[in-house]
């Protein structure tokens, strides 16, 4: 019997979508196998947000309810999953592909013995095995994990499932043995980026930019246009190379991969390196002078012309359309 983990990632008492989205993704991979359970573990305050409605199938929560946990500490963390991986004789442990899981996995495929696979798109039900994009996702390679005890980093494009959410999932609080609170190493400070705004690793809409936006201050178009649709700003990591925007914004192969409904590509060529991070966008539409660049080879809208010269026009034909809502 297969006994699947996953690891459900709190920011600030709020449970992150792209958690959830692991969780329906890993409900759906059991209902396939067959013969297998699935139960999450949870690490922060007792007050959860974001749970109520949005997972699907059954399955139990095992929640270590510390609230001086809110905010993320390695070795305590990775002493709470371990624990609980081990008590519930676990055989595969998820995450999604966050900042958080890249740190905490490493340590825990160590901890456990486990082989640690990131990047996966999927399990395949026959073979036990994943698939892996490689080569700026040119091709799709298959792994079969030797250990018997497995961790698994879902990328975003896995991240689709088609489980329906409403499922019946029970609570039930753990008491961490491992480390005591004096372990934790303490964080001093965290610094919020850009307020009202969410990670792109998480946003339905992305506004990306690239060297085409021409600097740092060519952003605040890009900044606009996403408060406006409530999506995150993105960047090509030449943008982040040239200091424009930060790393935790670039999108491809050495930056985040995306999964959004909608990504606007503005003033970026689309070099493969990009596009490996695209891959599962919905709707993508460009907006580039080059009417040659190969961004418009992928997108679904493509405009050709200036983005200092399209964007405000949009920006003012989107205020427009807002005011008539
Ligand atoms: C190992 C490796 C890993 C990499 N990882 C990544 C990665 O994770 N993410 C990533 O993005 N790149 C990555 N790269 C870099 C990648 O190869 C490209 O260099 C980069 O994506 C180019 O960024 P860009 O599109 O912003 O710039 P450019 O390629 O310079 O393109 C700028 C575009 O803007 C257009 N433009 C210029 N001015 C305007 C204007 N006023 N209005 C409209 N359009 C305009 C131009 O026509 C051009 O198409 C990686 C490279 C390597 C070797």
């Amino acid at each position: 019997m297969n006994k699947f983990l996953v690891f459900l990632e709190q920011r600030e008492g709020v449970v992150k979508k792209n958690s959830i989205s692991t969780w329906n993704r890993v409900q759906e991979l059991a209902a396939l196998r067959g013969n297998s359970v699935v139960s999450g573990i949870l690490v922060g305050p007792a007050e959860i947000r974001q749970l109520d409605g949005a997972m699907a199938g059954n399955g139990m929560i095992y929640h270590a309810k510390e609230e001086r946990l809110r905010l993320y500490s390695q070795e305590y963390y990775a002493g709470v999953v371990a624990d609980t991986f081990k008590r519930e004789d676990c055989t595969d442990l998820f995450f999604a592909d966050t900042v958080m899981s890249r740190d905490l996995a490493p340590r825990l495929s160590v901890r456990l013995q486990a082989s640690l696979l990131n990047g996966c798109i999927t399990s395949d039900a026959e073979v036990d095995g994943v698939s892996r994009p490689v080569y700026s996702g040119s091709f799709l390679a298959s792994f079969i994990p030797k250990r018997y005890q497995r961790i698994f980093i879902l990328s975003s494009d896995a991240q689709l499932s088609s489980c329906s959410a409403g499922g019946n999932i029970d609570f039930i609080d753990v008491e961490p043995r491992s480390f005591s609170i004096k372990d934790i190493v303490p964080v001093v400070r965290q610094i919020v980026m850009r307020e009202g705004m969410p990670d792109v690793s998480e946003a339905r809409i992305i506004v990306a930019g690239g060297r085409g936006m021409g600097g740092a201050e060519g952003f605040t178009l890009l900044e606009q246009l996403a408060l406006l649709l409530g999506g995150a700003v993105g960047a090509s990591r030449t943008a982040v190379d040239e200091g424009w925007r930060p790393h935790a914004e670039q999108i491809g192969q050495t930056g985040k991969t995306v999964a959004p409904a909608l990504y606007f590509a503005c003033g970026i060529s689309g070099a493969v390196q990009h596009l490996a991070g695209i891959g599962s966008a919905g709707i993508v539409v460009a907006i580039n002078c080059d009417r040659h660049a190969p961004i418009f080879d992928v997108a679904d809208y493509g405009l050709t012309g200036d983005v200092h010269i399209v964007l405000p026009k949009l920006l003012d034909s989107l205020k427009e359309f807002l005011k008539t809502q």
